[in-house]
């Protein structure tokens, strides 16, 4: 690992590793790359604060380890169960899976797995989600287990969706080589065709 590659992984420690996008990266450690390699802002993570942006700075110009950080009184998603109406929406929109529910059921928060990124709330198309205050535990800290297993969810997460895509990419390129076949297969016997009605016009 390079100088610039072991301060992108510090400051990717140093972010809650919710996912949000309220940096308006794609995760978290898209927002690290952006500090390092194109000299973004240092106060652009929301949940991180300004504590978040200091830590940054710091590991910027020393690369020193940071200390833990943390959210209080952080909030995590509820589903109105009575109002959902099963679209699937919000498990799409989830990026750590925290979400259950089958096509047409209601749904459920898993809720010691949700982390209040809030990307699902907005999502739904009859206003059945909500936040809530986290009652089994109200401080969101990094890092810790809790962040790191969120991170590991958001990863594995990404990892199934482009095995999916990588899959659906086979499958459009296979059928696109049978159109192909079939095309100039008909291409061949309308050929034959001709050329046998061109010998029957000789005889
Ligand atoms: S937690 Fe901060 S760095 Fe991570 S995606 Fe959200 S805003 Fe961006
Ligand atoms: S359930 Fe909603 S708020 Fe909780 S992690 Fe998933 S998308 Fe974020
Ligand atoms: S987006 Fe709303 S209606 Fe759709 S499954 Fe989720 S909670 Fe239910």
């Amino acid at each position: 690992m390079n100088e610039k590659q072991k301060i992108v992984s510090n400051i990717i420690n140093a972010l809650p590793q919710l996912q949000c996008r309220k940096c308006e990266y794609q995760d978290c450690e898209s927002y690290a790359h952006a500090i390092v390699y194109d000299n973004e802002k240092v106060n652009k993570c929301e949940p991180g604060g300004k504590e978040t942006s200091i830590q940054i700075s710091s590991i910027k110009s020393s690369n020193k380890n940071i200390k833990a950080n943390r959210i209080n009184n952080y909030q995590i998603a509820n589903i109105k169960i009575d109002e959902c109406i099963g679209c699937t929406l919000c498990i799409k929109a989830c990026p750590i899976d925290a979400i259950i529910g089958a096509k047409n059921q209601c749904h459920f928060i898993i809720e010691d797995q949700c982390n209040g990124c809030e990307l699902c709330i907005n999502e739904c198309p009859v206003d059945c989600m909500e936040l809530i205050d986290n009652v089994n535990n109200d401080s969101w800290v990094w890092p810790s287990l809790e962040s790191e297993k969120s991170k590991k969810l958001y990863y594995q997460k990404l990892e199934r969706i482009n095995n999916i895509n990588e899959q659906r990419q086979i499958q459009k390129d296979n059928r696109t080589k049978e159109l192909l076949i079939k095309k100039y297969l008909e291409n061949a016997f309308d050929r034959e065709d001709l050329k046998h009605n061109k010998i029957k016009e000789y005889e």
